[in-house]
């Protein structure tokens, strides 16, 4: 008989399992798939660069909680190249605690589950091939996984997004796309001139990338964003197109009115375009952001050297909450505000380039 529970008992234990059911309640609520905690998800960076490569880096790589990042190797040349996939592998050797060579899709998720960077070699133009289809092959065998087809000039492949003419590929740019598909190399578009991304797309039998870069519906007239047609035919063939998180790419007043809510209108944009597996996350600036380390002098005035006035350089370039480590989970505060779900955000931080990666490296 129930009696025979003392009735203090039975309070204390009617007390418990409402306790008990109440937890359960507010568990499901908190941490129901609508809600997973940001450091559980694979977030990866498909533009970083470690400033001064050290523990301040491998420090910035754990608290933004990157598994995986497609970093940037100088390439004047094909031993500038090399010599940078060589000191890379070291690099990686030595740090073998922090980082970890990607080489095919499941590093980035071994990175993951052993709470280290994944680091995807990869070069923002196509200079180091020297006119010389072998030498993807030369590279690629030490660890080069992805490639851009031109920087902002005109190269052997095709023009630059900053050139005046718009021409596309040439007939040596159809054989990289055609060799790199082969081996398994990602190619990228970003700094590619219109045309030269179009049949970058075109002429590829993979999917592609576009790393880093904003919508031009959004930031209208700069030679960096991508039309409507170009992020749906990038879409269409299975590619991911990355939103940069550079503050003056976003928008023309990154210190003031151009906003991380602006960040969010470019990824919307490019969302609602290309649908939620073809988009990604980039930052185009080190894990620990621009502002711990630059000034006008030592960012700002060397960068107006080399970049047309069309590139609409900015000072301070930064936008705040997108410049700390806590920049992603600032930006999932703002994406849930929206209406997104956990589901589609860890798609857009980390799913769609690791599928990327499947279909294009293995
Ligand atoms: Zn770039």
């Amino acid at each position: 008989m129930a009696t025979s529970i003392p009735r203090r008992q039975f309070i204390q234990h009617a007390a418990t399992m409402a306790a008990a059911t109440a937890s359960v309640t507010t568990t499901g609520r908190l941490f129901a798939e609508d809600s997973k905690p940001y450091d559980d998800m694979l977030v990866i960076d498909a533009l970083s660069f470690g400033r001064d490569w050290g523990e301040e880096v491998f420090s910035a790589l754990r608290a933004a909680n990157y598994s995986g990042i497609i970093e940037s190797l100088p390439r004047k040349d094909l031993q500038t190249a090399i010599d940078a996939l060589v000191e890379w592998q070291t690099r990686i050797e030595e740090h073998d605690d922090h980082l970890t060579l990607a080489l095919r899709a499941d590093d980035f998720l071994q990175a993951k589950n052993s709470g280290r960077t994944a680091v995807l070699m990869n070069f923002q133009d196509s200079t180091m091939l020297e006119g010389e289809l072998s030498n993807i092959d030369a590279l690629h065998a030490l660890g080069m996984r992805a490639f851009q087809l031109t920087y902002n000039f005109r190269n052997l492949v095709g023009d630059g997004c900053l050139e005046r003419t718009n021409a596309g590929l040439s007939d040596f740019g159809v054989e990289v796309v055609g060799r790199m598909n082969e081996l398994g190399v990602l190619i990228d578009l970003s700094h590619c001139g219109r045309q030269t991304t179009l049949d970058g797309i075109a002429f590829s039998e993979r999917p592609v990338a576009i790393t880093h870069t904003m919508c031009d519906a959004v930031r209208p007239g700069h030679p960096r964003a991508k039309t409507d047609e170009q992020i749906r035919r990038c879409a269409e063939k299975g590619g991911v197109i990355g939103m940069i998180a550079l503050g003056y790419f976003i928008g023309p007043d990154p210190g003031g009115d151009t906003s991380i809510e602006h960040y969010a209108d470019h990824i919307e944009h490019a969302v609602n375009l290309a649908g939620i597996e073809h988009v990604g996350i980039s930052t185009d600036f080190p894990p620990q952001g621009i502002s711990p380390w630059a000034t006008y002098d030592s960012w700002f005035v060397p960068r107006t050297e080399f970049f047309k006035e069309s590139y609409q350089l900015r000072w301070p370039p930064w936008i705040p909450e997108l410049d700390s480590t806590d920049r992603y989970r600032n930006l999932m505060r703002v994406l849930e505000r929206r209406g997104w779900k956990t589901a589609a955000i860890e798609r857009l931080y980390g799913q769609n380039w690791l599928r990327l990666f499947r279909d294009t490296l293995g």
